[in-house]
């Protein structure tokens, strides 16, 4: 997608501060983050959001959650514990449309809920 901000960090296009990427996934520090630790993880693929995920998506998702495990042990977080964070339109806040994991750690948070 030419407009999308994520598909442009992905291509090299817009810079980033590039944690990890392979085949299927990138990842790349938060611009404004929320805790210590806030790392986007998103798919080389661009989907807008869940609601566009289909079927053939599932081990493209199941990946973003184990490459976020991968990444909390690596940033020294995972014992202390992390959130794993996936923002759907308007109400959640989602203004990137191109399905992305947050992962923030390193610091104990408030309530999630609302
Ligand atoms: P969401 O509100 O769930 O759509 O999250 C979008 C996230 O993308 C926010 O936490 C932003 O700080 C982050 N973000 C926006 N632009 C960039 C960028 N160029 N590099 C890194 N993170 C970004
Ligand atoms: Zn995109």
């Amino acid at each position: 997608m030419t407009d999308c901000i994520f598909c442009k960090i992905i291509t090299g296009d817009i810079p980033s501060t590039n944690v990890f990427r392979d085949e299927q996934v990138t990842a790349f520090r938060d611009l404004h983050p929320a805790a210590p630790t806030h790392i986007m993880i998103v798919p080389n693929k661009h989907i807008d959001s869940v609601n566009m995920l289909t079927n053939d998506d599932e081990q493209l998702i199941g990946h973003l959650f184990t490459t976020a495990k991968q990444l909390a042990a690596q940033e020294g977080i995972a014992e202390d514990g992390y959130r794993l964070i996936i923002n759907t339109n308007a109400n959640a806040g989602q203004t990137v449309f191109h399905i992305h994991l947050h992962l923030l750690g390193g610091a104990p948070m408030q309530h999630p809920m609302g």
